[in-house]
């Protein structure tokens, strides 16, 4: 039987980090195995429901670029949006009623809302629905719908025994009947499903072999198996999925940073990085290989290396693989990203002009080499493209140091930058750090007000390739003009 794994997230919110993780593991699971990856919308809970939340879905998939075999507009198991699968889910409750597996209810709000009362007050053992219209005559039941009275759709919970799932890698776990939420609503009184019922249904329907999830579903678990039985079908199997943590242990959430991966695209991510990343969060191919592209986790992924404890979720080290993937970029590909962020920022003009395209092949290995995210870009070298206007001259102030000081600095690196072309790299430095030695000063100290001058920024390339792209003429010209509008500051 080939495998067939689905990603079955509900629109209603953006997809974030715990989602994608879900989907890459069940895209790379399907493609290890030569099987197929479907993509299910969950779209039955209709308040929640949000058009953004399916659009920001598309888009995810599409920048990440994992493909769906199945899916909305395409395979033979559909519809895969839920929300045009309910005549499927209406027959299907029907037999479980037919069978007495499921029972309508009548109870008003109020009268559930006064039983949970009662429940807190007594300090109940037992939670939630008192199964007062489980027995109810069906046939009496039916009259009563039919005459038009508002009512649910239960499922008939067994009062004793025992349900065991078994997850891939957790194990067994089994939990008594009675423990299992007494009796669950499978069909709302407008008539709509709820998840435990679509769920169990589409995963039988569209023939589901193994479902990866995050672990936060292991309390449905045993419910769904119940629900499997009830339709006399075998559950798949189950392999929920380690949960991800922020650093200080507690659940990956917003407090922790973005999490989110539209802010991830829009802070200057790569695909590449983002895949390569979040495909270790859970799951290790050994103990030490780090580096996965896409295509070796389209073969290498395997179940049997997902790990049972939580991972944890490091914002660094994602940021470290970003930088890394960047340096191993192409040329080609690398501008194919970072000419539309210059465009965009205003650095460059569309089309490109020759003179513009000189300085960004020049700066270009320098670039590469530097840049954290590819939205930085045009911070780092909008320096070559644009005049400076005005600074900041507290980016030029280094620590232990007063403003005053600046400007006897910028003068002495002007006058050292004179002879900036007649000397090698190490000439250069050198005589920085006479320099700084002269003045009493760290080499960072003189470095720093010389860098902001030239860039007007601190994250530029080095401060030598940075001139030496600028030229050393317009590079003296920045230091003096820093120093005039120190001085102006300083001025009573
Ligand atoms: N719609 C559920 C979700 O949003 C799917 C859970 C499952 O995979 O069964 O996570
Ligand atoms: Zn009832």
């Amino acid at each position: 039987m080939s495998v067939r794994v689905r990603y079955a997230p509900s629109p209603t919110g953006l997809q974030h980090i715990g989602g994608v993780r879900t989907a890459l593991f069940n895209y790379f699971f399907a493609k290890a195995n030569g099987g197929s990856f479907i993509l299910r919308i969950e779209d039955t809970d209709q308040e929640r429901y949000n058009d953004e939340a399916l659009q920001d879905l598309y888009d995810t998939l599409d920048w990440l670029d994992i493909p769906w075999d199945e899916g909305p507009g395409k395979g033979e198991f559909g519809p895969y949006q839920q929300s045009k699968r309910f005549d499927i889910y209406q027959d299907y409750a029907q037999k479980l009623l037919k069978t007495d597996k499921a029972y309508y209810c009548f109870c008003s709000s109020e009268r559930l809302e006064s039983v949970r009362e009662e429940q807190k007050k007594n300090k109940s053992s037992v939670q939630g629905y008192d199964r007062h219209c489980r027995d109810l005559d069906p046939a009496e039941a039916l009259a009563r719908k039919e005459a038009g009275e508002s009512c649910v759709l239960r499922l008939k919970v067994p009062l004793e025994g025992k349900t065991t799932f078994h997850d891939e890698v957790m194990g067994d776990i089994t939990r008594k009947n009675s423990d299992v939420s007494p009796d669950p609503v499978i069909v709302k009184t407008d008539g709509f499903p709820t998840y435990h019922l679509a769920n169990v249904i589409d995963d039988h329907r569209m023939e589901i072999t193994h479902i990866m999830r995050a672990q936060e579903w292991i309390p449905s678990g045993p419910l769904h198996v119940i629900l499997y039985e009830a339709f006399g079908w075998t559950p798949p199997k189950y392999c929920h999925l380690p949960l991800v943590m922020g650093k200080d242990g507690s659940k990956l959430s917003k407090r922790h940073g973005s999490t989110s991966l539209v802010d991830f695209r829009k802070t200057g991510y790569l695909p590449e990085a983002i895949i390569n990343y979040i495909s270790l969060l859970g799951w290790s191919f050994d103990d030490s290989r780090e580096f996965f592209t896409r295509e070796d986790l389209e073969q290498l992924f395997s179940m049997e290396r997902i790990n049972k404890a939580p991972a944890v979720f490091d914002y660094k080290k994602l940021e470290w693989f970003n930088g890394q993937y960047i340096r191993m970029k192409s040329k080609e590909s690398l501008l194919e990203l970072l000419i539309p962020i210059l465009q965009k920022d205003g650095i460059v003009s569309y089309p490109m002009t020759e003179e513009e395209t000189a300085i960004l092949d020049g700066a270009f290995p320098l670039v590469q080499e530097r840049l954290k995210f590819t939205t930085d870009v045009s911070e780092m070298i909008r320096f070559l493209y644009k005049d400076l206007e005005s600074y900041n001259c507290e980016d030029a102030l280094p620590k232990k140091m007063e403003l005053s000081q600046i400007p006897a600095v910028l003068d002495a690196a002007a006058a050292l930058l004179e002879g900036f072309k007649s000397r090698s790299q190490e000439e250069n430095e050198q005589a920085f750090y006479n320099l700084s030695q002269e003045m009493g000063l760290k080499m960072g100290q003189v470095m720093q007000p010389v860098r902001v001058a030239v860039t007007g920024t601190n994250i530029s390339p080095p401060l030598f390739e940075s001139i030496r792209l600028l030229g050393v003429e317009k590079a003296i010209q920045r230091l003096n003009a820093l120093k005039e509008q120190i001085l102006m500051t300083l001025r009573p």
